[in-house]
Order: structure tokens, then C-alpha cells, then sequence
């Protein structure tokens, strides 16, 4: 047991890091968190990853914002600025709270009333709580007018979500991945939980340490291999063919479910006639797995009593994002692997409230609880309810906002706790179309690179010092406590969102998380028998929640789904090439991703001492042959190059990567990896390809 020290009080909260959704406690001397421990959270168990444990003090960072900044007249927005914070902070001068919010406010205004609504969007964010997803959401929409609303979900599982939606009519997961230890079989792809969700992948190795069959396919190594039944390594691009070729040995040698088929599946004849083509004879050289070892996994996946499939950005970050999310339903539901103890589908979260977001609302397309835009019932509920007329129309989402700030469709931007001067790809454009913007207002606690092309700056709260709900990949809804006081003249963001709103002429009242949640549980049917005050008390309950006193539904769909038919549709997914493919002048593969020490574009753990101490520069990641085949040693300077940039960092031997491929982590601001990354969109989700683009390697 820790002994806490003199004067030191303990704080019950959630880890702000990925979707896990570790619960820990912060130790708290002379307001500074001096140590980190993890409680006994649904998903976490006591256990926390570096990140968790020693990513806190980017809170009292020395460029931490503390007071509210306005660009000073004539200051020209240059995206170059994005590179050299002492150059962009000069750019703006100190303001006072009233002066930067009526400076904030009239802007927007002036192109809703002058342009009109269509010209405005908003982006929240996925590391804010709830309640500020869901009061950003509706300011843009009652405020703004307009539904140009999305969050950064739009660049990691839309692709997944299209998917899941269209085939069992829910975005989130069957499942939580702590289901795992009951699994039989458990197929992980795309995905590198040791990196990306290390407190996920320890449950993954004690489900294999129990007798679980795992089954890890990427195209590189990955940190699971060594617990794993089978490794199947394929070809970067290729998932369609792999999982047909999958589904189509399960379908030719009648290993289906016949009888879970029949009774909760629909369209299984014409997935049938589709996979006939994929015979894992043809589909080896495509995808580079021997036809062997594509019929041993299907044969090990439909011969399990319980199996799960848990995926990532591997899958999602692609053209055929959406296809391959299909293939990968398609295979729970024709071996009946949904709705049990020990099965399920699982796309992995990667920020910690990307769920929790995408239910509240941030989303273009959708109000909150995934009621599309054009729905006329639900509309006129919270019409009602937000005392606002409503857009029918669907709104962009954000690549589409990038795209029309660039051709001068989208006139003013509010961004609240997002990045897309590092997260968009093709950042090079994302700059220039910032720097374009009539009016763009940031709220974040760093000057990032994003509000380095700002008009007004709004120093906001970081989650230690904030109470606010989140919802993690398990859709566990979770509280998390304030620990620490804001620095300066830092405001909560609700503060933020309503004092804008009022500013905008909306009869918003001040805004505790407390009654902002009790609206949304107004809103969102999915919030039923989950209040505030139930979660100060138990910490933890999972959506959807049936009684007052249930924990909440862990596993999912055991006796339907929530489509118009009840019943799962199957929809076959045919071969698309990614959109770049390698040729003589770009013949590398280029793949980016996170590591376990950073996280995303780095704002926040690269001003954690510890996690910078480990990962301080960018590297580019290659097999050890291809650097020797190069001329270069680790360490040696690398020149990277895509149709869309080029960009030099430090060269690294990873024996996992496959000849011809090169990995590099996307949250360095010196080497952005969106600078060089496709922005090719996938048609359904409209997410980019940030998993493959052509790419040239030379000495620096
Ligand atoms: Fe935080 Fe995720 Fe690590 Fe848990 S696994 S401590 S939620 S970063």
C-alpha cells in the first residue's frame, strides 16, 4: 500500500491518454500531481502504461497558456509560423477575457450574418469530456447554424463506424476487449496494442496465457507476436484479399454458423456468390500469405466455440477502411462469434473520449445517439429541447472543411482541443488553408501549431482541472475529477462554450458538467439509468444500462441487433488498391502510427519530461537490410519523400518492418509526418489513407 506523504490529498480520475480508459488516482502536493497510480477501474484493473503513469506534467509546462491572446493588427498568418513557436507567439499580444470573446464572437458572427452559416464549422475534440463535446456540438449548431461539426474520430475508425453502423446498426464495440479472457480465439489486426493500448494488450497476453489462440496479422511485427498461435504477415494493402480469401474457406468448407446465419443474418447468398472468386489459391499472391496458412486460420477462427476480433487504424486508415471493417463483421457473423461471454467486435479507441465524443454528437452527419440530420423526429425532439431551429442538411466533415477553406467555402473556424495543422493530412494545404481563414479561434492550453494561425488564442482548462464524464472503447462512462486550480486566467471550456454562446445571442445559462450531462441525458436515450451522481459514486457504468442500480450492458446483440430487421446484414467488399501504389520514382511504402511514449501530435507528451526523456526525436523506421541496401547506418540523417513533401529525420533499424516499407510516428512538429501523407479520402467513412502512400528514401 502507498503511504501518502504530508499534506497530500488523493484524486479519483481517468487517464487522458487512450481509449483504454484507465482509472487512476492523482497524488496531489502543493497543487502539483508528484505521482500517478491506477485504481481498480473496469478496463484497467490496477494497471496503468508509461503514459498513464508519468505523462502529467505538460499541465504546469512553462508554455502552458494561462491568458488569453489576440494576433496584433497586421501580424501576418504565415504557415511557417507552425514550425517556430517563438516566432508565432510574437505574432500576438495579451487580451483580457472580454476583449478576446467579443473579438471571438463578433467574427463569427459577421460571416453567419454577412456569408452565411455554411461558411462556419467547428472542430471539438476527442480528449475533452462529454459535456464539452456535446455543448460544442450544439453551439455550432444552434449558434453557428450549421451542422460543420467533427472531431478527429473523422481520422481514425469513421471507416469502422460506417461499417458497423451499416452492418449491425451500432458504431461501438460488441464488446469490451476484457471479454478476451473467455475467448477461445482472438484475432487482432491492424492494430498494435503493446504501442497503442498497452493496458488492452495485457489482457490480450493473459487471455494467451491461458490457452487463448491469438492471432495477430499486420504487415509488420508486431509487439503481440511472440504470445500469438499464428502470425500472419501480409502484404500493406491487401486486407480485402487476406479476409475474403478468410471468409471464403469458412463459407466453400460449410464451417459457417448455419443455423446463427439463418436466424440473425441477412444477405448471406449474395455474400456467398461474391466470396467465390477469393479461393485462397488466387488470393496468396496477392495478399503474400501461402494459401495454407489463410485455410489454417479460417479453419481456427470457425472451429472456436468464443472468438473475438479486435482491430485499429490499420484497418480504418485506408481507402477500403469501410471494406475492411465489412470483411472483418462478415467473419464474426458467419461463425456467430457476437453476442456471448468471450465474443465480439472490437475496433480500439485511440483517444480516451473518441467514444464518448461521437455519442455526443460531434459528428457532421448525425445529432447525438447517431440520429442522422435529416431524421425528422428526432430533429424536432431536440428542437425542442435546444429551443433552436436545425439544419436537415449533413454537414462536412473534417477533411471536407479543409477542402472548402481552401477554396473559400469556410470563411471561419472554432477549434476547440484539436491539432489539424499536425492532424490533417497533406498539412502543407491544412497551413495554408488555416492561414487563409477569416476568422479562426482557438481554444487549447498550447500555443499549438494550429493556434499558431489563429486570430484570438483562449487558454482553456487541462483535464486534471476539470470534473467532466468520458466514455472509452469498452463504453464504460467514466468521471473524472479536477486535482488540480487552472493556471492564470485559464477558464474551464464549458465557461468558454457558453460565454461564446451568449455572445452569439443564445439564452445560455452557466454551465456546470453536472446539468450539461442531465441535458444530455435528455438528449441521448443511450445515457438511460446513468447519472452524475451514480458516477461520482460508482466511477464506472457501461452503456447502454438497463435499471438504476445495473452495472450496464457489457456484452451486446446476443439477441439481435438495432436494425430495421433486427437482423445483422453481411455485405461483401471487393478489391480496391490504395489509392498511391509504389512505383519507380516512390518505391517505398509508407506507413505512420503512434508509440508508446507520444501521443498523437504530441502536445502533450512531448512536454512530459519523462516521455520525451525516452522517444526526444523523430526516426524513420526501416528493415536493417534496406538501410544497409541504402548506404545508412541507425542514427544517420534520412531524407523522406512523398508526392507531397519531403522531410528529414534520423534513420532506425526495425527488424519487424518488411523490405520495401517505412514506418515513422506521426507526432513530431520538426518532422510532421502529415506533410507527406495521401490525403485520398475512403468513400464511405471519408477518412484518409494515412496507412499507405508511396514514398522515396535517400541520404540526407
Ligand atoms: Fe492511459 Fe491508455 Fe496507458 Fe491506460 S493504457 S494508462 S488509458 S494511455
Amino acid at each position: 500500500l502507498r503511504v501518502a506523504a504530508a499534506g497530500e490529498r488523493t484524486v479519483a480520475s481517468v487517464c487522458p491518454y487512450c481509449g483504454v480508459g484507465c482509472q487512476l488516482d492523482y497524488h496531489v502536493r502543493d497543487d502539483r500531481i508528484v505521482e500517478v497510480t491506477g485504481r481498480e477501474g473496469p478496463s484497467n484493473q490496477g494497471r496503468l502504461c508509461v503514459k498513464g503513469r508519468f505523462g502529467f506534467d505538460y499541465v504546469r509546462h512553462p508554455d502552458r497558456l494561462d491568458v488569453p491572446l489576440i494576433r496584433i493588427a497586421g501580424a501576418a498568418k504565415d504557415p511557417a509560423d507552425c514550425l517556430d513557436p517563438g516566432r508565432a507567439r510574437a505574432k500576438f499580444r495579451t487580451a483580457s477575457w472580454e476583449e478576446a470573446m467579443a473579438l471571438a464572437a463578433d467574427g463569427f458572427a459577421r460571416i453567419r450574418d454577412g456569408t452565411g452559416p455554411q461558411a462556419l464549422a467547428g472542430f471539438g475534440s476527442a480528449k475533452g469530456s462529454n459535456e464539452e463535446a456535446y455543448l460544442f456540438q450544439k453551439l455550432v449548431r444552434t449558434g453557428f447554424g450549421t451542422n460543420n461539426v467533427d472531431h478527429c474520430t473523422r481520422l481514425c475508425h469513421a471507416a469502422s463506424v460506417a461499417a458497423l453502423l451499416e452492418g449491425i446498426g451500432s458504431g461501438a464495440v460488441t464488446a469490451p476487449f476484457t471479454a478476451a479472457v473467455e475467448a477461445e480465439v482472438i484475432v487482432v489486426i491492424g492494430a498494435r496494442p503493446t504501442e497503442n493500448h498497452p493496458v488492452a494488450a495485457t489482457f490480450l497476453k493473459e487471455a494467451a496465457a491461458r490457452g487463448a489462440k491469438l492471432v495477430v496479422m499486420d504487415p509488420r511485427g508486431n509487439g503481440l507476436d511472440r504470445h500469438a498461435a499464428e502470425v500472419v504477415r501480409f502484404t500493406p494493402g491487401r486486407d480485402v484479399a487476406l479476409l475474403n480469401a478468410i471468409l471464403h474457406t469458412i463459407v466453400a468448407e460449410e464451417l459457417y454458423d448455419r443455423q446463427y446465419v439463418a436466424a440473425q443474418t441477412e444477405d448471406f447468398a449474395a455474400l456467398r456468390a461474391h466470396l467465390v472468386a477469393y479461393d485462397p489459391a488466387a488470393m496468396a499472391p496477392v495478399c503474400g500469405v501461402s494459401a495454407d496458412q489463410l485455410r489454417r486460420v479460417a479453419r481456427l477462427f470457425a472451429g472456436a466455440r468464443t472468438a473475438m476480433i479486435l482491430w485499429g487504424m490499420g484497418i480504418s486508415q485506408s481507402v477500403h477502411g469501410t471494406d475492411n471493417s465489412r470483411c472483418l463483421i462478415a467473419l464474426a457473423l458467419l461463425c456467430g462469434q457476437v453476442g456471448r461471454p468471450g465474443t465480439g467486435l472490437h475496433p480500439l479507441r485511440g483517444q480516451n473520449n473518441v467514444q464518448g465524443a461521437s455519442d455526443a454528437g460531434l459528428i457532421p452527419m448525425m445529432f447525438p445517439d447517431y440520429h442522422p440530420v435529416g431524421q425528422d423526429t428526432n430533429r424536432a425532439m431536440l428542437e425542442a429541447l435546444w429551443g433552436a431551429t436545425l439544419d436537415p442538411r449533413p454537414g462536412l466533415t473534417v477533411v471536407e472543411i479543409m477542402q472548402a477553406m481552401e477554396q473559400g467555402g469556410i470563411r471561419g473556424l472554432y477549434v476547440m482541443g484539436e491539432n489539424p495543422a499536425m492532424s490533417d493530412p497533406d498539412v502543407t494545404h491544412a497551413r495554408q488553408a488555416l492561414a487563409g481563414l477569416a476568422h479562426l479561434v482557438v481554444q487549447d492550453i498550447f500555443l499549438t501549431e494550429t493556434a499558431a494561425l489563429a486570430d484570438v488564442v483562449l487558454p482553456a482548462s487541462a483535464w486534471p482541472e476539470k470534473d467532466g464524464t468520458v466514455t472509452n472503447t469498452n463504453r464504460q462512462v467514466q468521471m473524472g475529477r479536477a486535482a488540480l486550480p487552472l493556471p492564470g486566467a485559464a477558464r474551464q471550456d464549458l465557461a468558454i462554450i457558453v460565454d461564446l454562446a451568449q455572445r452569439l445571442g443564445l439564452p445560455w445559462p452557466a454551465a456546470s458538467p453536472q446539468a450539461v450531462f442531465a441535458e444530455m441525458a435528455q438528449a441521448m436515450p443511450s445515457l438511460a439509468n446513468i447519472t452524475w451522481e451514480r458516477l461520482a459514486r460508482e466511477h464506472s457504468v457501461t452503456t447502454p444500462c438497463h435499471a438504476p442500480d445495473a452495472p450496464g450492458e457489457e456484452i451486446v446483440f446476443g439477441d439481435g441487433f438495432p436494425t430495421a430487421s433486427g437482423r445483422a446484414r453481411l455485405v461483401p467488399a471487393g478489391l480496391v488498391d490504395p489509392a498511391e501504389m509504389p512505383d519507380a520514382a516512390y518505391p517505398f511504402v509508407l506507413t505512420t502510427g503512434r508509440q508508446l511514449e507520444h501521443w498523437h501530435t504530441g502536445a502533450m507528451t512531448r512536454r512530459a519530461a519523462a516521455l520525451d526523456a525516452l522517444e526526444p526525436e523523430a526516426a524513420a523506421s526501416l528493415a536493417p537490410a534496406e538501410l544497409q541496401r541504402l548506404g545508412l547506418a541507425p542514427g544517420d540523417r534520412l531524407r523522406l519523400v512523398t508526392r507531397r513533401g519531403a522531410i528529414e529525420l534520423a534513420a532506425r533499424a526495425d527488424p519487424g518492418l518488411p523490405e520495401g516499407m517505412v514506418f515513422m510516428p506521426f507526432a513530431f512538429r520538426e518532422a510532421a509526418a502529415n506533410l507527406l501523407t495521401n490525403p485520398q479520402l475512403d468513400p464511405y467513412g471519408k477518412i484518409p489513407e494515412f496507412k499507405y502512400c508511396a514514398a522515396r528514401v535517400e541520404r540526407a
